[in-house]
């Protein structure tokens, strides 16, 4: 469903993503890892759009993406059919929770009320949080505000999640409840790219782990085997840092 090739992406003089070949197929969960500016979320940012790219190929369901922005067609229906849950929620805050999760169904796709509320409340049962639907999200805590920001993704009916560190700025004991969520999702099927630092779910949820340094794919496997047995000095060196 995501296939980049030979893909270049520089901020200024800085060059930030360099040749990244990586293929993700329908159904599988893969895990980014690396040390802080190696360019994972420029990585995973590139996949729906939100950078653009110097040089290489990048198709995400079958739409090609040209590098410096071209294909703007392509770009609005990847749009549609990846959805993506960052660090901080995002969630619009003059909003409950029900009308941040009905908004973009109704204005992308032209769903109706009805079935957007209908939906909002599906979901919001989904990542257990049912009886919160009208709240406004600063009445939430953090781990209850990323369930919504998952679920308000899952509305548009995505083909496509991307993760960028989705628990990194919650409190400990409300990281479980969100990592069960994304557990639950990728059990039921959903394609997903997740850039986290927790590597017990990249070893449990993960069908592959690849390893980022200084912009280049240095590793990647099983979690079995990236975790357990390292090729690369690099990711030897990362992962001692961090088991
Ligand atoms: P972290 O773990 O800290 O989130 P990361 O692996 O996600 O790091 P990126 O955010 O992708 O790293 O950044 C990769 C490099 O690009 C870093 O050197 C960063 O400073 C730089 N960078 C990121 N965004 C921009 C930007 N908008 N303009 C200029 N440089 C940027
Ligand atoms: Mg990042």
């Amino acid at each position: 469903i995501v296939k980049m090739k030979g893909m270049n992406k520089y901020f200024g003089k800085l060059h930030v993503l360099k040749d990244i070949d990586l293929t993700v197929e329908q159904g599988e969960v893969v895990v980014i890892i690396g040390a802080s500016g190696s360019g994972k979320s420029t990585l995973i940012r590139c996949v729906n759009g939100l950078e653009e790219f110097e040089s290489g190929t990048l198709e995400v369901d079958g739409q090609k993406l040209a590098p410096k922005g071209g294909n703007q067609q392509a770009l609005a229906e990847i749009r549609k059919e990846v959805g993506m849950v960052f660090q901080q929620f995002n969630l619009f805050p003059h909003l409950t929770v029900r009308k941040n999760i009905m908004l973009a169904p109704m204005k992308v796709k032209n769903t109706s009320q009805v079935v957007a509320n209908a939906t909002a409340e599906r979901l919001l049962e989904r990542v257990g949080i049912g009886s919160q639907a009208d709240k406004y999200p600063n009445q939430l805590s953090g781990g209850q505000q990323q369930r919504v920001a998952i679920a308000r993704a899952l509305a548009m009916e995505p083909r496509l999640m991307l993760f960028d560190e989705p628990t990194s700025a919650l409190d400990p004991e409300m990281i479980g409840e969100v990592l069960d969520v994304m557990r639950e999702l990728a059990k039921e099927g959903m394609t997903m790219m997740v850039v986290t630092h927790e590597m017990g779910f990249a070893r449990e949820v993960a069908d592959r782990v690849i390893y980022i340094h200084e912009g280049q794919i240095v590793e990647e496997g099983r979690p079995e085997d990236v975790f357990d047995n390292p090729q690369n000095e690099r990711t030897q060196a990362f992962l001692s840092r961090v088991l």
